[in-house]
């Protein structure tokens, strides 16, 4: 895996390849243990904590640093036999829908290296799909895991808010993000995300599922299942190629006996809004513990004062984009706006949440595209934020309402893949395996 890696570097998907540890790894599995992921090679996104691995959020602040533990997802892969081979690049601690805000230079699609692979965990879905990795994990905060898997021709998952655990994972907005893999086939996800429902203690919004058996959900029945079309998550702005794509693959659903209906999320509107207000709100408050004294960039060199240092190191080792969302987040937390911002964002997340209540009630699932578009050029959104931020329109409700969601691919379009996204109430991952598993099937992308 090494050498490829090595001949993949234009892909820019590894931040840092951990071939030292990844040896010691395999020398410590035990080939006569049952494990589920012996000698599997797993790529994870750089805002996840690796003992002894550099974990740089993809900023030059944390450029640096090392942490002395693993987080709760990686100890427990590592004990089911899987080894690390490298920390992957992302949009800078995770504020980003294109890996193009890194502070280790942008991501390339590999269907296309002069696109993005999607972001903020491009860096997992690149090495995935380039085979340089043969499962990822990712985070998900508005959609930095279904986003990738998108556009990289891939599947990937975002799991009910509480099922995995987010211990050592660095905070971007802690209400809204799970970790989550990245994978070729509806099958791999659901072994590795078997693999990472223990409950964890050290995140006390940790559920867990024990040793969940999602595998077993696959290849199931979907006869005379209830899906939902929400006609707002084709709305404009969606690349008629897309909504071609995913309509074709619900009608195949309906031919397979699912009961589909056109339905509508009204709240779907005021998603995108609010999801930012809170993800920087919390961003704000998160990147405070940044203060160039206990971690990463510290350069005391002719500090006279601890506001001089904090300011400086703050100044340097933060990108714009990440600056752009202190700055509003703390505005829209500030004595006289949190009214106006914050609060009423948060407002409206409990209306979204109670609209999918009461859509599940009549829906086992939701489906709609996971991307208004197809893969843009590097370099096209980056001076518009607005542009960027418009490209999580279909994914971030499934962040506010804490409700599991995958990206599963359904055709293609000039030769760059379009992901098909599958929303569940919580906790029923197994619909969304079930349904996954029959789009993989019946649709015309296969990831090569
Ligand atoms: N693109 C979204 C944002 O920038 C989502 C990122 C993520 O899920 N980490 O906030």
């Amino acid at each position: 895996m090494f050498d490829e890696i090595r001949n993949k570097v234009a892909l820019n998907a590894y931040i840092t390849v951990s071939k030292d540890q990844a040896r010691v790894q395999a020398e410590k599995a035990d080939p006569k243990r049952d494990a589920r992921l012996t000698s599997v090679a797993i790529a994870v996104k750089d805002n996840i904590s690796t003992a002894g691995i550099r974990t740089t959020c993809g900023s030059k602040l944390l450029e640096d640093y090392v942490p002395t533990y693993d987080a709760g997802v990686v100890s427990q892969i590592v004990d089911e036999g899987a080894i690390v081979v490298g920390k992957t690049n992302m949009d800078e601690f995770g504020m980003g829908s294109s890996t193009e805000f890194s502070a280790f230079g942008p991501t390339r699609n590999p269907y296309d290296e002069s696109r993005v692979p999607g972001g903020s965990s491009g860096g997992s879905a690149a090495a995935v799909a380039a085979g340089i990795a043969d499962v990822a994990l990712g985070s998900d905060t508005g959609g930095s895991i279904r986003c990738p898997a998108s556009f990289c021709g891939l599947v990937g998952l975002k799991p009910t808010y509480g099922l995995v655990s987010r211990f050592g994972l660095v905070a971007y907005g802690n209400s809204l993000e799970q970790i989550g893999p990245i994978t070729k086939t509806v099958r791999e996800t659901a072994l590795l995300l078997d693999c990472i429902t223990q409950k964890d203690p050290r995140d006390a919004t940790s559920v867990g599922k024990g040793k969940a058996q999602y595998i077993e959900e696959l290849d199931a029945d979907i006869d005379g299942i209830r899906i939902g079309i929400p006609s707002d998550f084709f709305g404009p702005g969606t690349d008629g190629r897309v909504t071609k794509s995913v309509w074709k693959t619900i009608h195949a659903l309906e031919e397979e006996g699912a009961l589909v209906e056109e339905t509508q999320v009204k709240s779907l509107k005021y998603s995108l809004p609010a999801y930012y207000i809170i993800a920087m709100s919390e961003a704000s408050s998160n990147l405070a513990r940044f203060d160039g004294l206990r971690y990463g960039l510290q350069d005391k060199k002719g500090a006279r004062d601890w506001s001089s240092l904090f300011i400086r190191d703050r100044s340097d080792g933060f990108g714009s984009e990440v600056k752009r969302r202190i700055i509003m987040g703390t505005f829209a937390l500030s004595a006289g706006y949190i009214d106006e911002f914050y609060l009423k964002a948060q407002r409206v997340r409990t209306i979204i949440r109670s609209e999918f209540e009461k859509l599940f009630k009549r829906f086992d699932a939701l489906i709609g595209p996971t991307m208004p578009t197809l893969p843009f050029k590097v370099g096209e959104k980056t001076s518009d934020p607005l542009a960027m931020y418009m490209t999580d329109i279909d994914t971030v409700p499934a962040n506010m309402a804490g409700l599991p969601a995958i990206s599963v691919p359904c055709g293609s379009a000039d030769s760059l893949p379009i992901g098909l996204q599958i929303m569940a109430p919580p906790f029923r991952e197994d619909i969304i395996f079930k349904i996954g598993s029959m789009v993989e099937k019946i649709s015309s992308w296969r990831s090569s």
